[in-house]
């Protein structure tokens, strides 16, 4: 293979990357990157960086400068040409992936700020969106996934939480004294975001259109404990009632009433799995609508909660838009087999946008062990090895630090192990036909581990 492609530099293209290097690719290595950042962290922009009250901004492809030919390649965007990223002067470093150093040892094209539109059919060349190609060797699906939006036209006040400039544009929001937050959708990304609203002081309200809040990822106990927390932890929670519309300051008359032509949504507020008007592409009715600010979120069940920010929390959809027209099989993220190898095996595809063997997990460490294997199977053109990690997440919410593992089967039962979670932490286990199929811990690291680890030496002998 003289050149590899890796599209999407981020988390697992980064990681895809030093596996090529690592595991003996030396031919040309491309990185295709839609934002104009090198790689950087996701996990911290709903809990940090919201609630740290310096400003500092990850490197930044358009203003980037040069400072040293030795240094690899970055192309700038703005100008075509090729320069080198001020890393030392970088704001927002704690974000940052990866370093200087790290940068030159992988010796690669980096093109940021440029977007992947196609892959040839037999997955051989690459087009990007300023109109040149990439042929190539091999590719590196790595494109993540996207925040999915509500229907309509986003008023002012309105976020989504993904990217850098999402957590930028929502932090700024945040930053104009007390305000009335709304957080549609519960799950994850919601509720750490609610978690961290609320450390901001301002008045929070979740709204969850299921009976609990992350019932299909922790169950019903579990979801149960989590409900707790919002209210311990001082926000409100409405759950099972979904959001009608979201009102809008009336644009001529400023006067704060609702605009009876606000959008209108479905009875629910999750909106539908499937494309229906949710794109990852960049829409035109995506961008705020300056027309007027939101003022208030209308539920289902009639209910008006007066609003100044507005938080949709409501799931990611993977970014495979570029993808249609090849032969590769999309249906909610790229389909691979147990080893991150799509139908051609030239093209294999790790991260949120990889659905492996079935499941498309959007968590931080599939991200980071996939890869290897991808890469293996890249350059051997051909499946030599499965993926056999274990999965696992963790969240942070109110203080307290939530970690998973394993596989929660729908009909398991949950046993407090240690601890009590009426009091401190505690470690919690999912049991099947008397197997321990999964472990659950609120801040109680080293009883998970020990859990971890067992749960892992299980899995491989089961193997
Ligand atoms: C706010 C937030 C908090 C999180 N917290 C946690 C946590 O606490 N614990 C946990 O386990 N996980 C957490 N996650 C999930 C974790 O960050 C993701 O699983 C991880 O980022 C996935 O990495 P990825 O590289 O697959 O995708 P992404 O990080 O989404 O990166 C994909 C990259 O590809 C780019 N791209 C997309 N389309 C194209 C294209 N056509 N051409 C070129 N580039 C393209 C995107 O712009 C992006 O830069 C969090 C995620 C978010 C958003």
């Amino acid at each position: 293979m003289n050149t590899v492609t890796v599209v999407g530099a981020s988390l697992a293209g980064l990681y895809a990357a030093r596996e090529l290097r690592a595991q003996g690719f030396d031919g040309r290595l491309v990185m295709v990157g839609a934002e104009p950042y090198l790689p950087y962290d996701r996990p911290p922009l709903s809990k940090s960086f919201l609630t740290a009250t310096a400003t500092t901004a990850v490197t930044d492809a358009s203003t980037i400068t040069a400072l040293d030919a030795a240094t690899p390649t970055v192309t700038d965007r703005a100008t075509g040409t090729a320069a080198h990223p001020p890393y030392a002067s970088a704001p927002e470093d704690h974000l940052a992936l990866t370093d200087p150093e790290e940068i030159a040892d992988l010796a690669a094209e980096w093109l940021l700020g440029t977007r992947a539109t196609g892959l040839d059919q037999r997955g051989r060349a690459v087009l990007l969106d300023d109109g040149r190609t990439v042929v190539t060797d091999g590719v590196v699906v790595a494109t993540g996934a996207s925040a999915r939006r509500l229907p309509g036209p986003q008023p002012a006040g309105v976020h989504t939480l993904r990217t850098l400039a999402d957590a930028r544009a929502l932090r700024a929001d945040l930053t104009c004294g007390p305000r009335r937050v709304v957080v549609i959708g519960g799950g994850f990304i919601g509720a750490e975001t609610a978690s961290s609203c609320v450390a901001l002081g301002h008045d929070v309200t979740v709204v969850e259109a299921a009976p609990l809040p992350l019932l299909p990822q922790l169950g019903p106990d579990m979801a149960l404990f989590c409900a707790d927390l919002h209210r311990k932890g001082g926000a409100r929670l409405l759950t099972g009632t979904g959001v009608a519309g979201l009102h809008r300051m009336a644009p001529a008359s400023a006067s704060g009433v609702a605009d009876p032509g606000t959008p209108r949504l479905g009875p629910s507020n999750r909106a539908p799995s499937s494309p229906s008007g949710i794109s990852d592409r960049p829409d035109p009715s995506d961008r705020p609508d300056l027309s007027g600010h939101v003022t208030a979120v209308e539920l289902s069940d009639g209910r008006v909660l007066p609003a100044d920010v507005v938080v949709v929390g409501i799931g990611a959809v993977p970014n495979t838009s570029w993808l249609s027209g090849t032969s590769l099989t999309v249906s909610d993220g790229v389909l691979c087999d147990g080893g991150c190898v799509t139908s051609l095996a030239q093209v294999v595809a790790v991260g949120d946008v990889a659905r492996v063997d079935g499941v498309r997990a959007e968590h931080w460490t599939s991200a980071t062990e996939q890869p290897r294997v991808a890469v293996r199977n890249l350059l051997a053109a051909r499946t030599v090895e499965p993926v056999a990690a274990l999965p696992y997440f963790w969240s942070d919410q109110y203080g307290s630090r939530i970690q998973f593992a394993g596989h929660r089967l729908a009909d398991a039962t949950v046993r407090i192990a240690e601890g009590s979670p009426d009091d401190g932490g505690f470690l919690a286990l999912y049991e099947h036909a008397g197997r321990v199929t999964a472990a659950l811990a609120v801040d109680c690291p080293r009883p998970f581990m020990r859990a971890r680890r067992e749960l892992r030496v299980r899995q491989a002998t089961a193997a």
